[in-house]
Order: C-alpha cells, then structure tokens, then sequence
C-alpha cells in the first residue's frame, strides 16, 4: 500500500484515539463501584462477595488485579483455618495493574518509579519495622509479618489477592514489576522461596560451579529449585521423586539425571541409585524439598562426607523425622542449613532470575498447568488439594 499523506493521516488519527482509550481506560472514570473479593466464609468453602471500593488515601494504590496464585498456605487456610481467620480474603502470590494511586506515592520499594498502568506485586507489609533494610541479606525474613492474603478482615475487605481489586496500603512492600509477563509475575512468590534457599546454601561454601547437587522432591518448590540452580550455571544435577511426569518435567528445567524412588526397595538401594545417577559418587550438595519427615531421614545418605544440606520441605509443621547423628551428620561433618520463606532483598532478585530463565529457555510457565476464573475459586482450591496440577492460578479476564 502506497503511504500518501491521506493514509499517514488516518493511521495517526487511529493510533491517537487508540491512545487516548487506553489513557481513559486506566484512568478513574471506569473503575467500578464495586469489587468481587472471594471470601472464605467457613472451611472448604469460599464466597465471592461484593464490596464497594474505597477512597483511596495520599498512600494508598487501587490496583485491579490481573491474577493469583493458589498457595500451599492458601490450601491449608482453606482445609483448616490453622490461622483462625475466617471470614477473610485470601491469596498472596497475586499482581495487577495499579488503575489509581495517593499523591504520596511515587516510588516502590525498591525506589522505582510508579505510575498508573504499572504492574505490581505486593510482598509483605512490615507496620512494625517500616526501616527494614532490603539489601541486607537474611537479616529478616517475613516471620511474623502481614501478607496481603492472609490479613484478618477489616472494614475495607480489599485485602486479599483473589479478588478483582485490592487496595494497597501506605507502607506496605510494592514492586514494579512491568517487564514481566502476567504468568511470571504469579510465579514470582514461589520462586523467591527459592532464591531465599539458594542463597541460604551459598552460605554453606560448598555449593559451586561444578558441584554435584541432588534435589529431592519435584513438586513446584523441586522443580523451581532446579531451574534456579540453572540459571546460576550448575550443570550436574540428580532429580529425585516417585512420580515420572514431574521427573520428565524435572529433566526440561535442567536436571541431568533423574532417580524414581519408587524403583528401589530400601533406602540402601536408593543411595546406590543416587549414587550411581551423581557418577558414582555421593553428592556434595542436597536439596531437600518434599513435606514428608522420612524424606529428611533419608537425604543424608545421598550426601558425600564433607557435603552440605538445604532443608526447605517444611513450611509447616510436618511432625519429627528420625536421623543417626553419628552416622548422618557428625561422623560425615555435614553443613545443614534450613530455609523458610524469604527476605525483602531476595523478593527483587527473583525478578531477574525469572528474566534469565526465560532467557536459557526453561519451561517455567508450564509450572501454571491450572487456569481458573475468580468464580470457580472453590474448584481451584479442590485441584490444589487433590495435587492434580502444579502452579493452580486464578485468572481474571
Ligand atoms: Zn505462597
């Protein structure tokens, strides 16, 4: 097509009003009366609830959401109320777009500008220690800290992420997180967990370059951890799990070898195969990522002596796990550290490890393997709790 100056014209004229839509699309004028927050109102059972949206205050930011992901936590709230919350609106691993915001507000956390239209992600809301440094490494994780998602219900009832708006109050952790994709951004709260274990096992000094590192248990905290190791460069890893679709899927994120304990009678057996899997050898370095006390009882007798331990399968109470201190921990000089949820400073360098994932072309997003609308919550959390997927999320359209 010829460009003549009649055609120039009107595709300007086109981007234009295109733009102004867009202008008035994040601006206040469409922002309904009312926002559907999914209420869990008694145990196993959520409502979608209709609440009018507040003003918003000089601090506070509106933002609507675009989607959250279904939490272990989320599933435990919803079975037990091991919290005492109910009624209250849940989900923590959820981002939007920020439609308005106080006049206060002018940076994130991390000082990066916001502006309507930017996607965030909150992280945790610190009203006791607003000073807490983010580039200090393990110096707080969010023990004991609000999440948005698991706040008790107040008057304003805006406060979890399942939900098509939630307001974002003064002093709370926010991040621009605008160059990153909707399914990366749901990812970006489990995957922190495990930046936070990684750099817990840094401190071991025994992981390196060239270490040979076993991850046990390939659920989404398993899977992620081996992509993270990935992304750092660590070649030789030795996924274990008893089911061969995730040990597949656990091969995609860059696991060199695999050992399906199902295979093997006895944990005698099962280090041979481990063994055997780490090139003949006992690992130098494991990564414990399952909720089941035997699981810890048995990851020792992978671990070359002199070699060191990430436990992180145990965000709750999974009751005790048995182990020889002699043969397991003091006679090999085993390093142990535990690892639990993550700090500040690990949140925003999740960010980029999802950017270079991404880049070396691991199939993160596939850990989403449920979609569901707001309104099917209920059924979300039922798919979460029979583990028929890996990453369930709520999507909003
Ligand atoms: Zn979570």
């Amino acid at each position: 097509m010829e460009m003549n100056s009649a055609n120039v014209e009107a595709i300007v004229k086109q981007v234009l009003e295109s733009m102004t839509q867009t202008s008035q699309k994040s601006s206040t004028a469409t922002i309904p009366k009312m926002a559907h927050v999914a209420m869990l109102t008694s145990l196993e059972h959520f409502d979608v609830k209709e609440f009018p949206i507040p003003e918003v205050g000089d601090g506070d930011i509106l933002v609507k959401v675009e989607g959250c992901g279904v939490c272990g936590t989320d599933a435990h709230e919803f079975k037990k109320d091991p919290f005492s919350l109910i009624p209250v609106a849940l989900g923590h691993e959820g981002t939007g777009e920020i439609v308005k915001m106080g006049k206060n507000v002018k940076v994130d956390s991390a000082g990066k500008p916001l502006h309507i239209g930017d996607k965030v992600v909150t992280c945790m809301i610190f009203k006791d220690d607003p000073s807490i440094e983010m580039f200090d490494l393990n110096k707080k994780n969010v023990g004991g800290a609000d999440v948005y998602g698991l706040l008790p219900d107040d008057d304003i009832h805006l406060n979890g992420w399942f939900s098509d708006y939630i307001l974002v109050r003064e002093g709370s952790s926010i991040f621009n997180v605008s160059d990153l994709d909707l399914d990366s951004r749901i990812l970006i709260e489990p995957c922190a967990v495990l930046v936070h274990a990684v750099e817990r096992a840094k401190t071991t000094g025994i992981l390196r370059f060239n270490s040979k590192v076993v991850v046990q248990g390939c659920g989404p905290i398993g899977l992620i951890c081996i992509a993270v190791l990935r992304t750092m460069g660590i070649e030789n890893i030795v996924a274990i799990d008893g089911n061969e679709q995730r040990l597949a899927f656990a091969k995609r994120m860059g696991a060199g070898k695999t050992v399906n304990f199902m295979e093997h009678k006895g944990i005698e057996a099962l280090s041979e195969a481990v063994k055997e899997a780490c090139g003949g050898q006992y690992c130098d370095f494991a990564f414990q990522c399952t909720g089941a006390p035997a699981a810890h009882s048995n990851i020792y007798k992978f671990i070359r002596n002199g070699g060191g331990l990430c436990e992180l399968g145990f965000f709750i109470n999974g009751g005790d796990a048995t182990i020889n201190p002699h043969f397991d921990l003091c006679s090999k000089e085993i390093t142990l550290v535990g690892s639990w949820v993550y700090t500040l400073r690990d949140y925003a360098t999740t960010f980029d490890f999802l950017k270079r994932a991404q880049a070396i072309g691991l199939p993160m997003k596939e850990l989403i393997t449920h979609k569901f609308p707001l309104h099917q919550i209920n059924e979300a959390l039922e798919t979460n709790l029979k583990q028929l997927g890996l990453k369930i999320a709520i999507v909003n359209e």
